[in-house]
């Protein structure tokens, strides 16, 4: 099992004589494993590739990769199209719990919270006929996922989703009061307005606030839809530490009636409000892989380690270590003073 992917945006067929069809084995033995596509881009096959990575060395503009997987992988949950990144599993939000969400940039985080929010739909690799819902019943049958889907598709479920790029926001005009009280579903933007410490904002407009008040302010606007669940995609980002504990602890607070997924890089605060933990590993940009739900900790310290225990995979060859600096670290330290100091007064 391989996964062949194509940037497009670097791929530049039209002046490299398509040296990946060139040096394809495949390709001289007169079979159709690479072939240009009719709009010109050349078209893996993913069936008749070998893996050798000769068309992946061979391109001058670094635009294909081939990754071998480990072992089958089965049908992906969701891809995009031909030659384009995939994503095994699926998040599982849990009533009136956080899920926490955490792994590196470009390995599906984001997508599987677009799944979860209903804007992709499942397709099991199917990309080119968007499945009818009974085939997407069929194909979760016995599955955590299935009553969540289920709900989603009779649209008896209400989402609500923080998007990851919060830039977006500063595009209107209107002030921070005004969007506030156009999202407010619950009559509580006051509340959230004062526990996210917005209320010295209220006038200003959007494009006028900061990194971390447009942060604060797509986190309250999301707060104050009255949805089942709640997504936040990196609601720590532009934060001070500060700031993060005092969203960390809204959004627990939220979970007590609700369920809630978060998808966050700060390992203290997700330590902080989860619940549970996925892991998302894989190969940036080519595919992700979602773990079991996993307690926070045993979540947190296996995305640590690099190693899954529950699935038997090794996703990092070296785990990630925090060396721990301060006065008793550093008593015993020897050598050379670089500089000192008089007494300070
Ligand atoms: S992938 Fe590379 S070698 Fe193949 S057509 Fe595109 S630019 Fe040329
Ligand atoms: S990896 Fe090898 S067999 Fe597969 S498409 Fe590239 S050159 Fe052909």
């Amino acid at each position: 099992m391989r996964i062949a992917v194509l940037d497009r945006g670097k791929c530049k067929f039209g002046t490299c004589g398509y040296a990946c069809i060139k040096v394809c084995p495949g390709v001289k033995m007169r079979e159709e494993t690479i072939v240009r596509g009719a709009d010109g881009y050349p078209v893996i096959s993913e069936e008749l590739c070998s893996g050798c990575g000769l068309c992946a060395k061979k391109c001058p503009f670094g635009a294909i990769k081939i990754v071998n997987l480990p072992g089958e992988s089965g049908k992906p949950f969701f891809q995009y199209g031909p030659n384009t990144f995939r994503l095994y599993g699926c998040l599982l939000p849990k009533e009136k719990s956080v899920v926490g969400v955490v792994g590196v940039n470009a390995i599906g985080k984001t997508t599987a919270l677009e799944i979860l929010r209903g804007a992709l739909r499942p397709n099991f690799g199917g990309y080119a006929e968007k499945p009818s819902w009974d085939e997407i019943r069929n194909e979760v049958r016995g599955q955590e996922i299935v009553n969540y889907l289920r709900a989603l598709e009779e649209k008896k479920f209400r989402v609500a989703h923080k998007m990851q790029y919060v830039e977006e926001l500063a595009r209107s005009r209107k002030k921070l009061g005004e969007a506030l009280e156009e999202c407010d579903e619950r009559g509580a933007a006051g509340k959230i307005a004062e526990e996210l410490e917005l209320t010295n904002s209220l006038s200003r407009k959007l494009p006028e606030l900061s990194g971390g008040e447009l942060q604060r302010a797509a986190i309250a606007c999301t707060m104050l839809r009255d949805a089942d669940a709640y997504f936040f995609d990196e609601p720590s980002s532009y934060l001070d530490v500060r700031q993060r504990l005092l969203v960390a602890k809204r959004i627990r607070a939220l979970a007590e009636e609700k369920s809630v997924v978060v998808v966050e890089h700060d390992l203290a605060v997700l330590d902080y409000m989860s619940d549970y933990v996925q892991v998302l590993y894989g190969v940036r940009g080519v595919y992700g892989k979602i773990s079991a739900l996993k307690g926070t900790r045993v979540g947190i310290n296996e995305f640590l380690d690099g190693y899954l225990r529950d699935e038997n995979v090794r996703f990092r060859d070296y785990a990630i270590k925090f060396d721990v600096k301060g006065a008793a670290a550093s008593a015993g330290r020897t050598g050379a003073v670089a500089l000192s100091y008089n007494d300070l007064r």
